[in-house]
């Protein structure tokens, strides 16, 4: 059976851009609008010779318990359905401390994850990357959900270590 990827991160970051890129689809709803894809979604893909199904998820803000919970819920089972994570963050606005909660949440999964730094086009990788050591969930990659780069790539790293 084909591996399972979930995408998280807190809203905003680009999961449901990457979601289309990675399944081709418009299925997600991508808009300037935070928080607004609520429910899971599942689509199909396929990078190379490696075929994945990929679930987007609404997103952590990862600031308070009330208005998280019932995002926890369908986050915390998109992620325990999944093999491997991808979590998202924006390079643009660098770390923030929702996500530095996210990538404590998801270590108590002990699943594969995969930090990627998105909105990172026409930028230096090296640089905007570099801060997202410090989440301790191993070496990020930069990628633009929007355009494309080093998406297969992230694809390839995250699906050899599921
Ligand atoms: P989500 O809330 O994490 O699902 O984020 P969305 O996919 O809805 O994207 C939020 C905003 O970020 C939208 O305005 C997207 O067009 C924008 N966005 C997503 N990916 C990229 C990217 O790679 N580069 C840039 N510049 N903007 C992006
Ligand atoms: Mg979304």
């Amino acid at each position: 059976s084909k591996p399972i990827i979930a995408l998280v991160g807190r809203p905003n970051v680009g999961k449901s851009t990457l979601f289309n890129r990675l399944t081709k689809t418009r299925d997600a709803i991508v808009a300037d609008f935070p928080g607004l894809t609520r429910d899971r979604q599942y689509g199909t893909g396929k990078v190379g010779s490696s075929e994945y199904i990929v679930v987007d998820t609404g997103g952590l803000s990862g600031e308070d318990l009330g208005v998280d919970s019932l995002m926890a819920g369908q986050v915390q089972q998109a992620i325990a359905e999944s093999h491997g994570i991808f979590f998202l963050v924006d390079g643009r606005a660098g770390i923030t401390p929702a996500d530095e909660a996210i990538a404590n949440y998801i270590r108590g999964f002990g699943k594969p994850v995969q930090v990627l730094v998105n909105k990172t086009e026409g930028c230096n990788l090296a640089v905007l990357t570099a801060e997202f050591y410090a989440l301790g969930l191993g070496e990020p990659i930069g990628i633009s959900s929007a355009h494309g780069d080093n998406v297969a790539e992230a694809v390839d790293e995250l699906i050899e270590r599921m």
